[in-house]
This record gives structure tokens, sequence and C-alpha cells, in this order.
């Protein structure tokens, strides 16, 4: 159980942020029990509401596959846990999203909230229930009940509504320290979605993401990772579609780069391959079924796009001479992995700009230096290109993920630097429909050593 109360006047407004009529009870049946939503409270001066999850403790048996005398102690029923979460997101969706209908400024406005979760365990005890919410604003007070951890709760904050729903959705389960359900990657894109805006910055961030994630250890490396590149910024579905503003406008551009690219590395003779950044695997579907080609290696930092990767292109799905070709490989580009040195040729399509441009030195190192690979072939946006854009705001990039837009100086700069250091010559070349003064959307670098 959750109790969520405001002394904001009028206080009943409360109704109009969580989108709940204080009039009603709210039921909703869930998958393990039935979750009610009801006012305690409505007046002027303080307004509250109660969410009560009561737990099916038969389906939690039947399900469990426990057995023996002690299948039905359990303290499920009656501590908050990832099934207050999952009530959470099922009765305040919106107003996580930070919206209201009738109160969109209010639902943007710190106003005092109070949350009392009369039960809970602490697996870590006051110290790290402390250390979970104080980074957050919250005055934190508790009270121990009996042995085991089992706390009463009480949270106090000026804070947006949205937001603290987050931090409960994420929270109470990494508090107990367990979840109901099974964990997969998906639940990865919810940690960020749920925690884009704070969790980045909070100390305690790689203790909740392991924790949110089960102890996963292949999931939290990836999470952490992930949160590292973004270095809090909120998730953008980068990956999806590498540059959604500019593919929308000119649907072929990205295909027209990869085909670039290709065709250069078919060129200068490579058997080889690495494709670093493969995202969904399209520059290596457009090599492995070329004869020249003997072994092509797509890595991406991101384990949901190698899945996308490995469906496109039925890797582990097909047996023949041309998949057999082509590995995918989770890593990450700023961390040296030396199975991959000694290849004909790499590349890096669209990758760059994602990465913050203090990681760039890394890459170099890694790919340049450790990798070494005969010819690198590495593309990026031309910023001077975007005026022509119409709709993409001055100073705006083509994607939110993007972490810089180059000039042809910048890069070219960037492409010196790189040459000089690890010993490669290159040269660039524009790619897409040519601007006179602006140059090409797209610009390439070939470096060879
Ligand atoms: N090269 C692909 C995808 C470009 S989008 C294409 O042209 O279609 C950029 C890709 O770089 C994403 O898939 C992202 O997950 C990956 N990426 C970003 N940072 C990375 C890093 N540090 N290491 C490996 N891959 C990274």
């Amino acid at each position: 159980m959750l109790l969520i109360r405001t002394t904001y006047r009028p206080a009943t407004d409360l109704g109009y942020l969580l989108h709940k009529h204080p009039g009603r009870m709210h039921v909703a049946e869930m998958p393990f029990g039935t979750a009610r939503l009801l006012f305690t409270e409505a007046s002027d001066e303080s307004c509250a509401v109660a969410v009560i999850v009561e737990i099916d403790p038969i389906g939690l048996v039947r399900g469990s596959g426990t057995n023996g005398q002690d299948q039905y102690v359990n303290d499920r029923p009656y501590v908050a846990s990832s099934y207050l979460s999952s009530t959470l997101v099922e009765f305040f969706s919106t107003a996580m999203s930070g919206r209201s209908k009738e109160r969109p400024e209010l639902a943007a406005t710190p106003i005092p909230l109070e949350f009392q979760i009369p039960a809970i365990r602490c697996r870590g005890g006051e110290g790290f229930l402390r250390s979970l919410f104080e980074p957050l604003g919250y005055t934190v007070s508790c009270e121990q009940l009996g042995a085991g951890n089992l706390y009463s709760v009480n949270l106090k904050a000026e804070i947006q509504i949205g937001e603290a729903l987050l931090h409960l959705t994420v929270l109470v389960p990494v508090l107990d320290d367990a979840k109901h359900y099974f964990v997969d990657q998906t639940e990865i894109d919810k940690l960020f979605r749920r925690g884009a805006s704070w969790l980045p910055s909070h100390p305690k961030s790689e203790e909740i993401t392991r924790r949110y994630l089960k102890h996963q250890g292949r999931l939290t490396r990836e999470a952490l990772t992930r949160f590292a590149e973004l270095d809090g910024f909120p998730e953008a579905d980068a990956e999806e579609s590498p540059e959604p503003f500019v593919q929308s406008d000119r649907p072929n551009l990205h295909d027209g780069r990869l085909d670039t690219v290709a065709a250069e590395i078919i060129a200068s003779g490579a058997a080889r391959v690495l494709d670093l950044g493969c995202g969904e695997g399209k520059l290596v579907q457009r090599l492995m079924r070329n004869p020249q080609i003997t072994e092509i290696v797509g890595v991406d930092v991101s384990v949901r796009e190698l899945e996308a990767a490995k469906r496109r292109l039925r890797v582990g799905e097909v047996m023949d001479k041309v998949h057999d070709k082509v590995r995918l490989i989770h890593g990450s580009l700023t961390y040296r992995d030396q199975a991959l040195s000694g290849y004909d040729a790499a590349a890096l399509v669209e990758v760059i700009e994602h990465l913050d441009a203090y990681r760039l030195e890394s890459l170099g190192r890694v790919v340049f230096g450790e990798m070494a690979p005969k010819i690198v072939i590495v593309t990026t946006p031309n910023a001077e290109y975007n005026v022509l854009f119409p709709g993409l705001a001055p100073g705006k990039f083509r994607h939110p993920d993007h972490r810089f837009e180059w000039t042809r100086a910048q890069f070219a700069e960037w492409c010196q630097e790189i040459g000089d250091r690890w010993g490669y010559r290159f040269r660039t070349e524009p790619v897409g429909p040519l601007h006179d003064d602006l140059g090409a959307p797209t610009q390439m670098a070939v470096f060879s050593r």
C-alpha cells in the first residue's frame, strides 16, 4: 500500500494531476491480484490517495513451483514491492509522463508531497533507504518494524508529481531487491524511460541499475555502458533510425551512404571486415553476399540493436557459407578488444557523432591504435549542410542523440590528428547531393596505412 498526500492548495487538484476522480473508487484487475485506488481525504487543505494492492496468495503459490509447508509463508501480500510498481504504472502512466489535461502547468510545478509506505523491506537497511531518496530531495523518516529489514517509510518533498512517481516506480523494487517477473532486455528500456531525467546523476546509479536488473551481469553492464555514453542525456531512439530528421526528408540518404561505404570496402580488396557501431546490420547485409568478403564482424554497444541485426541477417538461424561469415559482438568502441585486431577494413558509419567528444580520444586509440585495420572508413554529418533541411532549427542537430555535428573543416582537423597520431593517410569525400558552397549532407573519410 502507498499513500500519496498533498497540502498544495487547492489540494483536490491532486485528482487532476493523477487523472483520478476523488468521488470514485478505481479498480484494476492485475495479473497478480486486484489493485484499488481511493481518496482518503479530499479537502482544500489536504488531499490524499491510497493505492492498495491485494495480491492473490493462492495465485502466488500456484505459479511459484515451491512445495513444502512454508509455501504460504510469504511477505508479498503486505509489503510494497514490484507489484506496487506495476500498479503505479497502471494507474498513473499519464501523470508519470508529466502530463495533465486539466492542470498542465501544475504538473510541471514542484508541490508539497508526502508518500507513506506502511511496510517495505529495505535490503541494506535505513542507510541504503536514505542514500536512495535523500539525493533526490526527499526528507526521509522511517521506523523499523521488527526483524528482517521491514520498515515503515515516510517521504516528503517539494516535487513534481510525475517525477516522484517515477522515483517510486524504480526505487521501490530496488529497495526490496526483488521482482515478481522475469527481467530481460526490455527492462533496460524501461529503466531508461523512467530514470532518464534523474538516474545518471544519482550517486547510487550503479547499485540502482544492478538491483533493478535483478543482478544480471550482462544487462547491468549494457545499461551502465549506455548510461555512460548518454552522460545524463535522455535515451533517444537513436539507434532505431540513425537520422530520423534527414531520413524523413530524403529516404535514400542513408541507403546511399551505406552503398558508398560498401563500395569503398570492396574496392580496397578487403576480405575480413569490421562494422563498428553496426546498428541493425544494414552494412553487413550489403557485404555478406559478396564473394570477396570472407568474414564480417558487427560490433555494437546496444544489445537491442544487435538483436535487430540478428533478425535482419538471420544469423544463427540459417547455417550456410554466407551466414557463417557473420559474427555479431556486444562491445563498446571505447574499450579495447584484442580479438578485433588484424582485420583488413573497419567501417564507422554515422557512429562518432553519438560519442561525447572526450570519448573520441579512446575511440581513436582503440580503433586506429589497437584494432589498427589496413583501412578505416568513417562517415559523419556535415553540419554546414543543415541549413538546407527545412524545419531543422538553426544550431540544432539532426538527431537528439548526436553529441556534435562537424563542419568539413572540423572533420578534416580530426582526421589529420588521427592520421598523424596513428600513422594513417586519409582522403575525405562528400556523400550525397552536392551543394556548391555547403558540400554534401554526409562527409566520409577513408584512412589507410
Ligand atoms: N552504422 C549503423 C548504425 C548507426 S547509429 C548504420 O549506419 O546503420 C549509431 C550506432 O552506434 C548505434 O547502433 C549505437 O548503438 C552505436 N554506438 C554508439 N556508441 C557506441 C560505442 N561506444 N560502441 C559501440 N557502438 C556504439
